[in-house]
């Protein structure tokens, strides 16, 4: 049996089994918002383009919610026409852009937001982000308002689905410069101790770090010994006749500087720090986020068409599917102690 590292996303609210309002399983839709919340991704306008595309081919309206959930409540609301997603499928970021809004973490928040949806006669929103902004879709349908998730994040850490838009370009990100670290690492001797992001989930950590051929991988999910899996771990390395190093922590795993601060003092390898930072959010999305993007898009106005609601787009085994909202954020997802283990073993 395999190990696993299982992070739960189940929150309070889920706990008291929840309803929807009798009858919001009714809607026929006609006019339909679409916001983009929380972190920007790569690939979020690729998805916002599907939506829009997509449902005006179905004779659907579409309005775009400027700013996430703050604008929804302040009536920052567009219409949208083909015209107004050109040229946007390569570019990253959000043209809706995006926001966080502590309001909305209140019903009184929630129940602005949905009296303004009415103003606009939007019978149902399309929601492009990553957890919080799922859970902030799940208040939206339990106080009536219909709402289709499509998960937007460069964490990958939405549990109902194997991927989020955006991952794919952020590893390639984070991958490139890695690479370029190591030349330099490599010439001078030097350990490279990397930070990227992933404060609760360290996929983007582990799986750079495989690709990079990271020495070390440092995850939030994973506590780990500094002495024996950093130190011990580096030593080892030298002592097979390594030069350089590379050292890959995701931001709630460790601070880069205080890593290289403590690898060299305890090793005497010279180390630094880099921490990528927001560049790991920007850049044109890659051919596969374009593709998961578009694919999603699609497949929200399907929902919507096909009266079901309250549902996340979700890629399971291949195939993207979708599942019920509240399902989908009582559900897991675990990292693979496997893949740590084989990272270790090829990185020696
Ligand atoms: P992401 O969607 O990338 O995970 P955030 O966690 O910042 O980004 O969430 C985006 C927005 O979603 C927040 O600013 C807030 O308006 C809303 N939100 C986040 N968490 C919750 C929650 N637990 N309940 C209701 N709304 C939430």
């Amino acid at each position: 049996m395999n190990p696993q590292i299982t992070s739960t996303q189940t929150g309070a609210s889920e706990a008291a089994s929840p309803t929807y309002p009798v009858g919001s399983d009714k809607v026929q839709v006609r006019n339909i918002g679409v916001l983009t919340s929380g972190g920007d991704a790569p690939g979020m306008n690729a998805a916002i383009r599907a939506v829009v595309r997509s449902a005006l081919n179905y004779g659907l309206n579409v309005y775009g919610i400027y700013r996430g959930y703050h604008g929804l409540w302040r009536g920052d609301i567009q219409p949208l026409n083909g015209r107004s997603v050109s040229e946007r499928l390569q570019r990253g970021g959000t043209f809706l852009m995006t926001a966080r809004s502590e309001t909305f973490k209140t019903p009184e928040g929630v129940a602005k937001g949905i009296a303004m949806a009415k103003v606009f006669n939007l019978d149902a929103l399309v929601i492009i982000g990553g957890d919080g902004s799922i859970r902030g879709a799940r208040d939206l349908a339990l106080m009536g308002m219909p709402v289709v998730c499509i998960p937007g994040t460069i964490d990958n850490d939405v549990a109902c689905t194997d991927y989020t838009i955006g991952y794919d370009t952020a590893m390639n990100t984070a991958m490139e410069a890695i690479d370029k670290l190591r030349d330099t690492a490599s010439s001078h001797e030097r350990c490279s101790v990397i930070e990227v992001m992933g404060r609760e989930a360290g996929y983007i950590a582990l799986n750079v770090g495989i690709s990079c051929g990271a020495e070390v991988v440092l995850i939030p999910e994973q506590p780990h010994d500094f002495n024996r899996d950093v130190i011990k771990r580096l030593l080892e390395c030298r002592n097979r006749g390594k030069t350089h190093y590379i050292v890959v922590t995701a931001e709630g795993a460790g601070s880069a500087v205080d890593i290289a601060y403590r690898i060299e003092e305890k090793t005497g390898i010279s180390a630094r720090a880099t921490i990528l930072g927001h560049l790991q959010r920007g850049g044109s999305p890659s051919a596969r986020d374009r593709q998961m993007a578009s694919i999603m898009g699609v497949r929200a106005v399907e929902i919507l068409r096909s009266g079901q609601l309250n549902r996340i787009v979700a890629y399971k085994n291949g195939d993207v599917t979708d599942v019920d909202l509240l399902e989908g954020l009582k559900m897991t997802k675990t990292i693979s102690m496997d893949a740590i283990r084989d990272s270790l073993i090829i990185a020696l």
